[in-house]
């Protein structure tokens, strides 16, 4: 028996009706490695189609506010009867469909409700291929307060998963000793297929979706970009956190502390290799030194500045503590001799600017403060870039040369690890003129 194990989960395009389900059955069926599946609930069909996990939430709120929901849940059943009747399958969909309708009658909760959707697919891919049906309900641990308890989830999904040949796992929720269900942010099914790729020491994690990996930079800028054939954990991390959306940025974490190489592929073309994410690149393969490019508007900063901040009397956790205790995260503090700048979110911003401002004035006494607003921050990586590299420094040039004002900087130690701010009205120029330079380099 073949020993090597790969965990695949298809995203929600890849299970959006039958046809998708077709395409991932010859997929499972190409590859008998391919032994532990994990789906999405259905997702779009075409640009305006509704996602069933929205169909699902708009249920629970209809059903909340005690108004009718009998329309939402026709949707649904909609949806999820166009697949079996698609796969000619016979199954007990409005069974299912009454435990959902009884809860949201009696006591309607949120997360259970936008759970579902995983749950009736999962049941349904797992019926069709002749698979075992893993509810995370037995295996993905959250505690009370809604937050994966990660050592608990590994033990709990390794016993489960182990003894299993072959087993169809819903993503995106787990739940808590209480049998409460908790579900993990949108997107969260990325995490579980991560999640059942640590517990059982698989040795390849794929992520199906509907791209043939993950772009070098954001095709809604750049005219077709390029995909990046091979990527660190960290680079992937890097680039999802600024907003490339192929994979959710905790499923990155998990995977890349066991090691386990994450391939991002595509259901409409499983032709195309994809994207390969993991800790070194293979030997004697030749990679652009400029890995990719991300980034993200509504950012602010905050510079502080007072003569001496780095002398060692602590001024610099002072500023940190402020931060703290009002569970405000920053994206990069940069402490200069006689300067802190910070970069925040502005939604994070907005609600406690004048009160933070004040409490810095009045806690710290600068000798000056200043916030500017509408700035954005971009992340350009590339870990084969040396230390002896100038990829930063031409980077930097190109932006200038474009007229691109560039309002920060933080350079990360060795490798291309940049994060440059700009003013958000020329963010998109920036995006598409290091995009234009990474092209130069080949
Ligand atoms: N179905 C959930 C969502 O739409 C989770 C997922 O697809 O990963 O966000």
């Amino acid at each position: 028996m073949n020993k090597r194990v790969v965990v695949a989960k298809f995203g929600g395009t890849s299970v959006a009706d039958a046809a998708q389900i077709r395409k991932i059955e010859n997929i499972i069926k190409s590859c008998p490695e391919r032994r532990f599946i994990v789906v999405s609930a259905p997702g779009k069909r075409f640009p305006d189609d509704i996602k069933v996990t929205d169909l699902l939430l708009n249920c629970y709120e209809k059903a909340s506010a005690g108004v009718p929901f009998a329309a939402e849940l026709e949707d649904i059943r909609r949806r999820f009867r166009d697949i079996t009747d698609g796969l000619g399958m016979a199954f007990p969909l409005d069974e299912e469909l009454e435990v959902l309708e009884n809860s949201l009658k009696t006591e309607p909760l949120r997360d259970f409700a936008a759970s579902r959707g995983e749950y009736l697919t999962a049941k349904i891919v797992a019926q069709y291929l002749g698979y075992t049906f893993v509810d995370p309900a037995w295996c993905v641990c959250f505690d009370e307060d809604g937050q994966l308890n990660g050592p608990m989830t590994n033990r709990t999904m390794r016993a489960s998963l182990l003894p299993l040949s072959h087993a169809v796992i819903a993503g995106f929720y787990g739940a808590d000793m209480a049998g409460t269900i908790h579900t993990f942010e949108r997107g969260g099914s990325d995490i579980t297929g991560s999640l059942a790729a640590c517990a059982i020491g698989a040795d390849l994690y794929e992520n199906w979706t509907d791209v043939s990996g993950l772009y070098a930079a954001d095709p809604g800028i750049v005219k077709t970009p390029k995909t990046v054939a091979f990527m660190s954990y960290r680079e992937l991390r890097t680039l999802s956190y600024m907003g490339a959306s192929v994979l959710h940025s905790d499923a990155v974490l998990s995977a890349s502390e066991m090691e386990i190489p994450i391939n991002i592929r595509n259901t409409n073309k499983p032709e195309d290799p994809g994207t390969m994410i993991m800790r070194h690149l293979p030997p004697g393969v030749k990679k652009n030194p400029l890995t990719g490019v991300a980034g993200r508007k509504g950012m602010s900063l905050v510079q502080i500045e007072k003569v001496m901040v780095s002398d060692g009397s602590g001024f610099s956790a002072l500023m940190l503590d402020i931060l703290k205790e009002r569970s405000l995260p920053f994206e990069y503090c940069l402490t200069g001799i006689d300067s802190i700048t910070l970069v925040i979110r502005s939604d994070l911003l907005e609600s406690c600017k004048d009160d933070l401002l004040e409490e810095i004035r009045s806690t710290l006494n600068p000798d000056f403060i200043g916030l500017r607003e509408n700035l954005s921050l971009i992340a350009v990586t590339g870990e084969k870039a040396t230390e002896s590299s100038d990829a930063n420094v031409r980077v930097l040039q190109r932006l200038t040369e474009e007229g691109i004002e560039i309002s920060t900087i933080n350079q990360g130690a060795g490798k291309l690890n940049l994060l440059i701010g700009v003013p958000e009205d020329r963010y998109e120029d920036a995006i598409r003129a290091i995009y234009d330079f990474r092209e130069s380099l080949g």
